[in-house]
């Protein structure tokens, strides 16, 4: 158990939960809580740089050891609302169902969300049910790409439209707040692979879907070699500078790409992007409407 005597947790930023959603309406702590109960993910995809911080192979607290913490945090502080940062949190079907029986045992009137998004495969009903009974709140989806091609054969995420639309569809039953995230620019990016994510976007009840983000090629990663190898950077793109992220240097924009794609030019992939974020704006301002009318929660 980290030594949380020696944290002065009141120092840290508190918010006014006051108007978040709240389905269970019980009184969110001011403060939120950051927990790691695994580290690590099996998953190899292409783009990924997460296991050059944390290593090769997952490794998970067990089911006691994470629910003891919650209850040490949310008896001694009074804090009930988690924000889970593992790699893929959900890996572990029994671990997770186990978690999740441990929380409502202890009767524990907590949420808990997973802003480093979940791996929609390891969701399946009887996994989203505990989730949600335990306090589940928000779900974020690593979904990046609505090209089968682009997410499975190039990204290696593995999961299919089909069950894609299964856990959305499971989510949105069940009163929780479903939000996903998107990638474009890989090297393979093609117009009808944007216009597969244009068409899957469209077709997904999300409550609330963040900007796609423009891929950007970590070093060490296979996307990374590639892109040294066939010469993709685009003329902004500082090579020595990409593990500082996209937002930390000043040459590339918003609006910028770091990959020309194999067979698209820059600026076609420019109109799908604005094409993208302009559904986005519409999806989200839709949902934010039905959310004010259909909710006092929010
Ligand atoms: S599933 Fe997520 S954490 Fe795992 S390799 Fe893929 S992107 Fe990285």
């Amino acid at each position: 158990m980290p030594g949380y005597e020696y944290f002065e947790l009141e120092k840290y930023p508190a918010y006014d939960a006051s108007k978040w959603f709240n389905p269970r309406n019980i009184k969110i702590s001011s403060r939120q809580f950051p927990l790691l109960t695994s580290r690590s993910c099996p998953n190899r995809c292409n783009f990924c740089a997460m296991r050059f911080v944390m290593g090769d192979k997952i490794r998970f607290r067990s089911a006691r050891h994470v629910v003891d913490e919650i209850k040490y945090i949310y008896d001694k502080y009074g804090i009930n609302y988690f924000k889970i940062y593992d790699d893929n949190f959900a890996f572990d079907r029994q671990r997770t169902i186990e978690i999740c029986r441990l929380i409502k045992q202890n009767k524990l009137k907590i949420y808990f969300e997973f802003p480093n998004g979940l791996m929609v495969k390891t969701l399946d009903e009887e996994v989203i049910d505990n989730l949600v009974e335990a306090g589940a709140l928000r779900f974020w989806l690593a979904i990046e790409s609505g090209s089968e091609f682009i997410r499975n054969k190039i990204m290696r995420k593995n999961v299919s439209e089909e069950k894609i639309l299964e856990v959305v569809s499971l989510l949105k039953k069940r009163n929780v707040w479903v939000s996903a995230f998107f990638m474009l620019g890989m090297p393979e990016e093609t117009e009808e692979s944007c216009l597969d994510t244009l068409s899957l976007i469209e077709k997904l009840d999300i409550d609330n879907f963040t900007m796609p983000s423009h891929v950007n090629p970590l070093p060490c990663t296979k996307l990374f070699d590639q892109c040294v190898r066939d010469r993709l950077f685009t003329a902004e793109a500082r090579i020595e500078d990409l593990w500082k992220g996209d937002f930390s240097y000043s040459n590339i924009g918003p609006e910028d790409f770091f990959i020309k794609p194999y067979n698209m030019e820059i600026a076609k992939l420019k109109e799908y992007d604005k094409k993208i974020k302009a559904l986005v704006l519409q999806k989200n301002a839709a949902w934010e409407k039905h959310r004010a009318e259909t909710t006092a929660h929010l």
